[in-house]
């Protein structure tokens, strides 16, 4: 049984879908106005375990993810500027350029740390007629409003709007900066659709259609002249989940993942606007990962401590290196990120690596039915699948899990070669990869026939105490990248 914490109704919730066998799930993606530092990248992995845990546990997992390449404005607020509008000035390019670029490095380091591809990837500005639809369904049941900056929703017609997140609406209103859009109803009010500064031009705008404004809110520019010309807006970024989860998954979706950020603003308007609008529930389970911190404080580019890839690769880190780091951390603790943690993650997966190297040096004969079941006093394979897969679907406990597969392989690495069930292990790996995505198996290939050469004469060598021999057939193997071990019973090779 799978038991997710789910944040709309603040419990652990036994996970059971709207069909027996399929789940729809939802993941607000990334901004693409930049790079993405160490704890973007976490809130993605910990997405991508939920989803193959999801599969693990026989679901058929639908799964939009969107690309916010227009409307995500600096402030929460409705106000300050368009994160794309500014990264192309900072840039030197147009908004067009900056998504499409920091898009690709997104979907490359989707690739490089083995996140699962979502089945609908898709960009804000490809759902504009129907963000706009969106829009229009909302006005016509009287839940907007036009002010002289845009279409807003006026969440005092949707009773539920602070239950989500619990919001302490009175004391927000009391703490309302004065100069905040004084033209809104509710300081929480949001844009739905925002006007294109009058005398501006963004590189992201389309027409506002006609019936979509009001007579009264704002001068059609041009209209004293007889010429009027169109309004030019854009999304609010809010709006782009709603239609796009509604629009490709079904008004009610199973599951919307996203980080503890979301909650008061971006999800709850999410909810009031996807609700007001179908007049049925958003989302059934709703998942927030914490956020990752560094030494206790925030990450961000501004204090120079927003990591991304290229700064983990210049200090010798993979993408498997940071996914095990991200997995050490149950997904709603908040995480603390340093190089140092990191560098035991990534020798836990050398480790880890080098049993799974162990698969390449036994093998299975008969008897191995009884080689199975003789040893009580090991986990078996199939006992640790089974207590990895209960850990992880006792919402999501990936720390526990990484601990029953250190117990599991140590106690497989202590034993003989002999005494290891090839078929039982090759299992368990397969396991933790689909599982975790940790690539165990596909970054331990066997080695070379040649290799495999050199390790037969240096064990003819060992049999002959020709040691000077044997030593420099290691050292041969090590140029080639392989590291020999002798132990009490056998000679066991790893990656260097
Ligand atoms: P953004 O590109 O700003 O929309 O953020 C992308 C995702 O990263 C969102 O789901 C955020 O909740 C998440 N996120 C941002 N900062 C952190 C962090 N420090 N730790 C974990 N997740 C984060
Ligand atoms: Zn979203």
């Amino acid at each position: 049984m799978l038991k997710l914490y789910n944040t709309l109704t603040r419990r652990l919730d036994e996970f059971t879908p709207m069909s027996h066998d399929r789940v729809t799930l939802y993941t607000c993606g990334p901004t693409v106005y930049d790079y993405l530092h160490v704890g973007n990248w976490a809130a993605y992995v910990y997405w991508d375990t939920l989803v193959r845990v999801l599969k693990f546990n026989g679901y058929e997992v639908e799964r939009v993810m969107n690309i916010t390449d227009v409307g995500h404005l600096v402030s929460d607020a409705d106000d300050g500027e368009d994160k794309l509008e500014k990264g192309a000035r900072r840039d030197g390019k147009t908004a067009w350029e900056i998504a499409e670029h920091y898009t690709e490095a997104f979907v490359r380091g989707m690739h490089e740390f083995g996140l699962v591809p979502p089945e609908h990837m898709v960009r804000a500005t490809d759902f504009i007629p129907q963000q706009l639809a969106l829009v229009r369904t909302l006005k016509e049941k009287g839940y907007t409003y036009q002010t002289s900056d845009g279409i807003y929703f006026d969440t005092s017609k949707f009773p539920r709007y602070a239950d989500f997140a619990q919001l302490d609406l009175a004391a927000q209103k009391a703490g309302a900066r004065v100069e905040a859009n004084s033209e809104k109803r509710q300081p929480w009010d949001f844009a739905l659709w925002k006007f294109t500064e009058p005398g501006k031009r963004r590189d992201m705008e389309w027409e506002t259609p006609e019936d979509l404004l009001d007579s009264h809110g704002r001068e059609t520019p041009g209209a004293a002249s007889g010429v009027a010309s169109a309004i030019m807006g854009f999304p609010g970024w809010h709006l782009e989940c709603s239609t796009m989860a509604m629009e490709l998954l079904g008004q009610t979706i199973d599951i919307h993942t996203g980080g503890i950020d979301h909650i008061p603003v971006h999800h709850t308007n999410e909810i009031a606007q996807s609700e007001a609008a179908s007049g049925v529930q958003f989302a059934r389970y709703w998942l927030h990962c914490n956020h990752l911190k560094i030494d206790g404080g925030k990450i961000s580019k501004s204090l120079g401590n927003g990591y991304t890839m290229t700064h983990l690769k210049e200090r010798g880190f993979t993408a498997m290196d940071l996914r095990m780091f991200i997995l050490q951390s149950h997904y709603q603790s908040e995480g603390n990120f340093s190089f140092d943690i990191l560098t035991a993650a990534r020798n836990r997966l050398k480790n880890w690596r080098d049993t799974a190297c162990l698969r390449h040096q036994v093998h299975d004969r008969l008897d191995d039915d009884t080689k199975r079941n003789d040893a009580p006093q090991y986990l078996s394979p199939q006992a640790a699948i089974g207590a990895m897969r209960e850990a992880l679907n006792n919402n999501l406990n990936t720390p526990e899990a990484l601990s029953i597969i250190d117990e599991s392989f140590s106690s497989i690495s202590q034993r003989p070669l002999g005494a290891i069930y090839r078929a039982g292990l090759v299992e368990l790996l397969q396991a933790i990869d689909d599982m975790l995505g940790l690539q165990l198996l596909d970054s331990t290939p066997d080695i070379s026939d040649d290799a495999k050469q050199l390790l037969v004469e240096r064990r003819r060598a060992r049999d002959d105490k020709n040691w000077a021999r044997s030593d420099e057939l290691r050292d041969q193997l090590k140029a080639m990248g392989i590291i020999v071990r002798d132990t009490a019973h056998d000679t066991i090779w790893t990656y260097a």
